[in-house]
């Protein structure tokens, strides 16, 4: 299948090519990657990538932030054809197993890009002014090796936000120190980016119908596209069953 690059999370802005290719994984694609993917979240992360890049090369000049969202796309179309995704969550409140049938068109939105921020800025971190850009995969995956290797940092999110800076690739260790020490509002900074940059999808709302019961609050679990990723294979039968017409027994 062809993703339009319109319709990621970037919009496609600064794209040279108007598509990708992401296809529903087979049963042996399935197997495979059930059987390889690491555990580590960073070895994992690296693998879901790679697995892009199997499919489409053009990958490698995507922005972080759709292949995020690509990640999280070639897992629904291999669970469900139609693009929707049963989703089962706990309300944290009253313990309740919500369920809800969620779909791509409907319950997942992006934040608007502002095409301005794509240009990147000039911030001041720890006294110094340093400059950002939006990295693309081959862009991030030049830091993230580092980590890779060196495991000095083990949150994804906070290596995405080193990759953001584009001095990193002169003085990684300045860049690095300036991000690991930050202090108040350096510290809310970081995390404006990492959200402007990073998280473009929504949250998706479900109402809790215990809570709801008592019509004086209506209680809403935020579940992330990022928690959905974690068990989505677990999720296939659940999402895709099978009617009578599949199996006739003898
Ligand atoms: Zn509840």
């Amino acid at each position: 299948m062809e993703i339009l690059t319109s319709q990621l999370p970037s919009g496609g802005y600064g794209y040279t090519f108007p598509s990708v290719s992401i296809s529903p994984m087979t049963f042996m694609e399935i197997c495979d990657y059930l059987e390889n993917v690491p555990s580590d979240p960073l070895d994992k992360y690296l693998y879901d990538i790679k697995v892009l890049c199997n499919e489409d090369s053009k990958i490698m000049d995507c922005y972080v932030m759709d292949v995020d969202f690509l990640i999280f796309y070639k897992k629904l179309c291999t669970i469900s054809g139609d693009l929707s995704y049963n989703l089962s969550i706990t309300c944290p409140d009253c313990g309740t197993v919500i369920k809800k049938k969620i779909s791509l068109d409907k319950d997942i939105h992006f934040k608007q890009i502002d095409p301005k921020i794509m240009d990147g800025a000039i911030i001041e971190l720890g006294g110094e002014k340093f400059e950002t850009f939006v990295p693309r995969i081959r862009d991030f995956l030049k830091v993230f090796e580092k980590y890779l290797v060196y495991r000095k940092v083990e949150d994804i999110g906070l290596i995405k936000t080193i990759a953001l800076i584009k001095e990193f690739e002169r003085e990684g260790n300045l860049v690095e120190e300036k991000v690991l020490g930050a202090t108040h509002e350096d510290i809310t900074l970081l995390l404006a980016l990492k959200d402007l940059y990073y998280d473009r999808v929504e949250n998706i709302n479900v109402l809790c119908p215990e809570c709801s019961k008592n019509q004086e609050r209506r209680k809403l679990v935020a579940v992330s596209v990022d928690s959905l990723i974690v068990d989505f294979f677990r999720e296939l039968c659940n999402n895709s069953p099978i009617n009578a017409t599949k199996i006739l027994f003898k």
